[in-house]
């Protein structure tokens, strides 16, 4: 039987938005960047892990996405103020806004991939799970 092909490591696993579970099924039915918007999967295509794990579980993946932003604005704040010096509000408001609505489906998908793999006590990796399924 083949069991190693597919061990991915915890960061491979959440790069490409893997169950937390197996790291074998997707998260995601959608890329990142399509037009109709991000669609879940309800449960792990491998390991039948339910996702949403309670009502209501993706709420607390509001406050990930919160800090992802927040970083990424004090991030582009300090970089723009260092490579232009200027001290015009404008030039800030406008820039941040804006990657602030490019990176939008990226904190998305990523404040779910954070929540469940990093967030919720007693969900973790099953290397016993990642095994191919007996035929
Ligand atoms: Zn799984």
């Amino acid at each position: 039987m083949k069991t190693t092909e597919h061990k991915l490591t915890a960061w491979q696993a959440f790069a490409h938005a893997k169950c937390p579970r197996c790291r074998r099924g997707d998260l995601f039915i959608t890329g990142m960047y399509e037009f109709k918007g991000q669609e879940m999967h309800k449960t792990c295509s491998h390991c039948g892990l339910v996702y949403e794990r309670e009502p209501g579980y993706f709420y607390v993946a509001m406050f990930a996405s919160y800090a992802l932003n927040v970083a990424e604005m004090v991030t582009l704040a300090v970089a723009i103020s260092v490579l232009t010096g200027s001290s015009n509000p404008w030039l800030y408001v406008s820039i941040i806004l804006g990657v602030a609505v490019v990176l939008s489906p990226f904190n998305y998908r990523y404040s779910r991939v954070m929540l469940l793999h990093w967030l919720t006590p007693g969900l973790h990796f099953h290397p016993e799970m990642s095994e191919d399924k007996a035929e």
